[in-house]
C-alpha cells in the first residue's frame, strides 16, 4: 500500500569514503523522487561511524554535489558521529537484555573457523564466543555481537515483491554491532537512525538487500516499527550496462550535474523526454518528480539477499 503523503519520510544516506559516485547519485535521486512524489519529507544523513573509512573533504564535496543538483534535503544534515549516546543506549538495552556477547576472534580465527568457502566468498560467524561470560577478562577488547535465532526474515519490497530469507543464525550467524575497534556497526546504526528520525520509507542500492533482514531482525528486536523497502539497482549489480565502469566509479562532475542526473534518470528506467536533454537540474528533477514511476525501475536480474556481507 502507498504511503500516505503526509506521512512519508525518506531519507539519504551517504558514507564520506569519497565524493558522490554515480552509483550513490542513483540512490540519492531515487530516494528523493520517491518522497518529493508522495509530498514527503527527505532527510539526509551523513554516515560517518567508520572513521578510519572517512576522507577528508569528502562532506562538503557531497553536500555541494547534491546542491548543484537540486537535490534539496529537509531541515539539518545529521552526522552520525554526533549521535554516539543513542547507539550505546540501543547497546545497552540489548545487553540488559540478554542478546549481547563479547567475541575476541580475529579474523584469522574466524577465517579459519569457516569450513569451505561459502559461494559469496562471504563468512559466516560460527558463534564461538556465545557462551563467554559479560565479565570476562579479554586478551584484548572485544567486539560486541547479537545472537541471532532460527526464525526466517520475510519483507516485502516495493519493486522486487517478497524476500523469503534464510535465518540469520545459519546464514550471517551472530553479527557485530560494536567492532572491537570501538565503531558502532552500520547495522545498528541505520536501524538506531531511521527509527529516530521517523523514516518510513528506505529508498537505496540494492547492494544493501543483504542487510536489510539483519536490520529488521534488530528493529524487532528492539521494539521498533519495519519501514517499506525499495532497493534499486546499483552500479554493481546490474549486468550488462551500457556505461563503462570507469564512468560509473568516477565522481560526478558537480560543474555538470545535469548530465549525471540525465544518466541517473535513465538507469531508473525514467521516460525522461529528450527535450529535457539540456535541461537544468531543477527543470529535469520537477519533470521527473510530476513522472516518477517506480513500477519503471528495472529489477535485478538476480536478486539475492541471501548472502551475508563481509564483517565488519
Ligand atoms: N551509508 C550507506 C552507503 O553509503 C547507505 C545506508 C543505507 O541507505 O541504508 O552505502
Ligand atoms: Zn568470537
Amino acid at each position: 500500500m502507498p504511503p500516505s503523503p503526509a506521512t512519508y519520510r525518506g531519507r539519504f544516506a551517504p558514507s564520506p569514503t569519497g565524493p558522490l559516485h554515480f552509483g550513490s547519485l542513483v540512490a540519492a535521486v531515487a530516494s528523493f523522487l520517491d518522497a518529493r512524489a508522495q509530498g514527503g519529507s527527505w532527510l539526509l544523513r551523513i554516515e560517518d561511524l567508520d572513521t578510519p573509512r572517512n576522507r577528508p573533504g569528502a562532506v562538503d564535496a557531497i553536500l555541494y554535489t547534491l546542491e548543484r543538483a537540486a537535490l534539496h534535503w529537509d531541515g539539518p544534515v545529521t552526522h552520525q558521529s554526533a549521535r554516539m549516546e543513542h547507539y550505546e543506549a540501543a547497546l545497552t538495552q540489548l545487553r540488559d537484555a540478554g542478546l549481547l556477547y563479547p567475541c575476541t576472534c580475529s579474523r584469522r580465527e574466524i577465517a579459519d573457523s569457516i569450513v569451505g568457502m561459502p559461494p559469496s566468498g562471504e563468512a559466516r560467524y560460527s558463534g564461538a564466543c556465545r557462551g563467554r561470560a559479560l565479565d570476562s577478562r579479554f586478551p584484548r577488547p572485544p567486539a560486541w555481537r547479537i545472537r541471532t535465532t532460527a526464525h526466517p526474515i520475510a519483507f516485502d519490497d516495493r519493486l522486487h515483491g517478497r524476500f523469503e530469507t534464510a535465518d540469520l543464525e545459519s546464514s550471517t550467524g551472530d553479527f557485530i554491532l560494536r567492532r572491537a575497534d570501538g565503531v558502532i556497526a552500520y547495522q545498528l546504526a541505520v536501524v538506531v537512525d531511521d527509527a529516530a528520525f521517523g523514516i518510513t520509507d528506505i529508498v537505496r542500492g540494492a547492494d544493501l538487500l543483504a542487510s536489510t533482514s539483519r536490520q529488521i531482525f534488530l528493529r524487532r528486536t528492539l521494539g521498533l516499527p519495519t519501514p517499506s523497502y525499495l532497493h534499486v539497482p546499483t552500479a554493481t549489480n546490474t549486468r550488462g550496462e551500457k556505461l563503462s565502469k570507469q564512468a560509473l566509479a568516477a565522481p560526478v562532475d558537480s560543474g555538470n550535474p545535469a548530465a549525471a542526473l540525465w544518466l541517473a534518470l535513465r538507469f531508473l528506467g525514467q521516460q525522461t523526454p529528450a527535450s529535457l536533454r539540456h535541461a537544468p537540474p531543477r527543470d529535469l528533477l520537477a519533470w521527473a518528480v510530476e513522472h516518477w514511476r517506480p513500477s519503471s525501475i528495472p529489477r535485478l536480474q538476480s536478486a539475492s539477499c541471501e548472502n551475508p556481507e563481509p564483517l565488519h
